[in-house]
């Protein structure tokens, strides 16, 4: 079945066509790791695990790498501010490496608690510098770049569709605005490969470079780590929209004067996650939320995945605690039919072709999630489909949608508590009433009680 996916660099729905046959190159900007991923952020993380999971069930072979941004990312995109470790070590009192280290871990187990599939490759900025090196030597040599005030800058005067992805117009206003920020800017979209020279006093972390001791702008690592791991031209590359009109712009910029050739065939962004009025999450309006903060609050990580997919990807979202109770009791009402359907019929047979068919052309028509959930409430609400057959369709939709809605258990009593309530019969019957108490005081510890009836007992979930 045909996959459309809408290309940022078109902006259209296209066919997806894959470089080489059943396979898919893909690459994800990680996280800047100075802090802890806030739900923002993992929105542009559950999309890229969705798109990865529409190709596995399509049949492909995945190959996904993501990075993560631990140096040379600045507090401005634009070559401005502080850089983010430092000013997250200055913060904390730590070292720009634990800070590194901590939110690393924080990040891999929020990705784990989505449900999402661990990139194929994941890779550090600071273990690739000598990939950002190599890449920026080969820019040099071939005469797109220059050196002032002690750094490296990439001229995109020299690119002559410099900006086309963010279909940038280099208008005097910008010009003037950046040029303002940084006197050794020769024009204005010109940015920084490598930095010999840092405004404030210091920067832990510096490697030796033909340029002079210092460290790599940002948007360097994710040309020369996709490079490395997937090749000089891959499939997509994903990234929220705030990406587009200065990272990926600059990532297109710097890999193309570096290859001489086109270098990603898809670009496919996310929608943001706003509070209120379009209002940013950051941790200075008070407004910065993490995954933990939900799970704090009672809330399960599935939740807020159900309440993703709820919305397609390429429309903005507001996030409200309102619309997350929605998703919640909508994953309880699924939990409980599940866990219904689930102790009268084991799934059975092939599902169901048309209504998987339904389910597969709403995720391959651009990741249409919302469409998707629409399928599964048809088949849990069907009235035609036995129990066997709806389990099975809905363990196919959750290989994309990934809502654990496999692994609800059902009230069933288990057959453990079952024979111990049968023992516990037997022994009543032969008048052990010690026997018997000691067998009901087992039952209640695992959580059952046993009713005692004039014709038999009945077994409860405490
Ligand atoms: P960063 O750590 O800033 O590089 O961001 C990590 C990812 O989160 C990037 O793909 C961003 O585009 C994305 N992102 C940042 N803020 C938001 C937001 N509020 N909503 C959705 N995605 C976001
Ligand atoms: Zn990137």
């Amino acid at each position: 079945m045909e996959i459309r996916l809408t290309n940022t660099m078109s902006r259209k729905k296209e066919v997806f066509k894959p470089l080489r046959e059943g396979e898919v190159g893909l690459y994800t900007c990680g996280l800047t790791v100075y802090n802890f991923a806030h739900i923002g952020n993992l929105r542009a993380y559950v999309f890229a695990d969705t798109l990865k999971r529409m190709f596995l069930f399509n049949g492909y072979k995945v190959r996904h790498v993501m990075n993560i941004t631990d140096v040379g990312h600045l507090t401005g995109d634009e070559d401005e501010g502080e850089d983010k470790m430092e000013a997250g070590a200055r913060r904390e009192g730590k070292t720009v490496w634990e800070i590194v280290n901590f939110y690393t871990k924080a990040f891999f187990d929020d990705l784990k608690r989505l449900r999402i599939i661990f990139p194929t490759v994941t890779c550090r900025a600071t273990r690739h510098v000598d990939d950002m090196i190599e890449m920026i030597r080969k820019i040099e040599s071939n005469g797109y770049t220059y050196i002032a005030g002690g750094n490296v800058y990439f001229d995109t005067s020299k690119l002559p569709d410099y900006g086309k992805l963010a279909r940038l117009k280099l208008d005097e206003d910008k010009m003037r605005s950046r040029v303002e920020s940084d006197p050794y800017k020769r024009n204005p979209f010109d940015f920084v490969l490598w930095f010999t020279r840092y405004k404030y006093d210091s920067h832990a972390m510096q490697w030796d470079s033909p340029w002079g001791r210092g460290f790599p702008g940002w948007h360097i690592e994710c040309s020369a780590m996709s490079s490395k791991y997937l090749g000089e031209r891959f499939d997509i590359h994903t990234g929220g929209i705030d990406h587009i009109p200065i990272h990926h712009t600059n990532e297109i910029a710097q890999s193309e004067a570096a290859f001489g050739h086109e270098w990603v065939n898809y670009w496919l962004h996310s929608e943001f996650l706003v509070i209120g009025e379009g209002e940013k999450m950051s941790k200075s309006l008070g407004n910065f939320i993490t995954l933990q903060t939900l799970i704090d609050k009672g809330y399960d990580p599935a939740e807020y995945r159900y309440y993703l997919l709820g919305a397609h990807y390429k429309k903005q979202l507001t996030f409200t605690l309102e619309a997350l109770d929605g998703a919640k009791s909508a994953m309880k009402k699924l939990a409980t039919k599940i866990g219904e359907l689930k102790e009268s019929e084991a799934p059975v047979g092939e599902p169901n072709s048309l209504l998987l068919n339904e389910f597969h052309e709403a995720i391959n028509d651009d990741l249409n999630t919302p469409r998707a959930l629409a399928v599964l409430w048809k088949v849990v609400d069907s009235e035609d489909l036995r129990p066997g057959e709806k389990l099975s369709l809905i363990d196919e939709f959750d290989r994309v949608l990934a809502l654990g809605l496999s692994e609800i258990e059902t009230d069933v009593i288990p057959k453990e508590i079952k024979e111990l309530a049968n023992q516990r019969d037997q022994v009543r019957r032969d008048r052990d009433w010690k026997k018997a108490d000691e067998l009901r005081e087992l039952i209640s510890e695992k959580g059952y009680e046993v009713l005692d009836e004039r014709d038999g007992y009945k077994i409860r979930k405490k």
